[in-house]
């Protein structure tokens, strides 16, 4: 079956988020049909939007996959509840948010499903962690996320070491 190479990114500040994102890497290389190839360090982060709440822990993962672009979001969606993630309003604290950032150079655009994620470009806490892992990483339609990042320079990631 064809495999796909596809980046995924993770997000948590709700619990131990650092625990959540180690498990939700392991969870990735377990979903049928795919493997974990990379992953990158993990990023404490401002959050966006909605402020009153706490810092977010972001990485970013390369996994390869058979999945089609909506099954591999539907295995997604399952492991953020399986985490506990309720959804309550936007930008809300989460125990787990799991994103499809990049699947191939595919560019898809559905009700359920905007790839490249739509946001990616202007986050440095996505850009970051994908760059460590993914340096000449080109978004479809946006360019080079090396350039992107440099857009985003007043937003502070720390880079945390186990
Ligand atoms: P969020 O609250 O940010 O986790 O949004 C989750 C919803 O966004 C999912 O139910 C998806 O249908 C939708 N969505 C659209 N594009 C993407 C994407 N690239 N990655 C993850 N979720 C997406």
């Amino acid at each position: 079956m064809t495999q796909h190479l596809c980046f995924i990114g993770l997000g948590s500040n709700l619990g131990e988020s650092c625990d959540q994102l180690r498990q939700a890497l392991c969870e990735l290389d377990r979903l049928p049909g795919t493997r974990l190839l990379a992953q990158s360090a993990f990023y404490r982060s401002a959050p966006v939007g909605y402020l009153d709440q706490p810092d977010f822990v972001n990485a970013a993962a390369k996994i390869s996959t058979s999945l089609t672009p909506l099954q591999l979001l539907a295995a997604l969606l399952n492991v953020e509840r399986n985490h506990g993630r309720q959804r309550t309003f936007p930008n809300a604290p989460r125990t787990l948010d799991l994103d499809v950032l990049l699947y191939g150079d595919l560019r898809i655009d559905e009700p359920a499903l905007t790839v490249p994620h739509p946001q990616m470009h202007l986050r440095a806490f996505v850009l970051q962690p994908l760059l460590e892992i993914a340096p000449d990483c080109f978004i479809p339609a946006i360019g080079s996320a090396y350039q992107a990042l440099l857009s985003c320079r007043n937003q502070v990631l720390e880079k945390l070491t186990d």
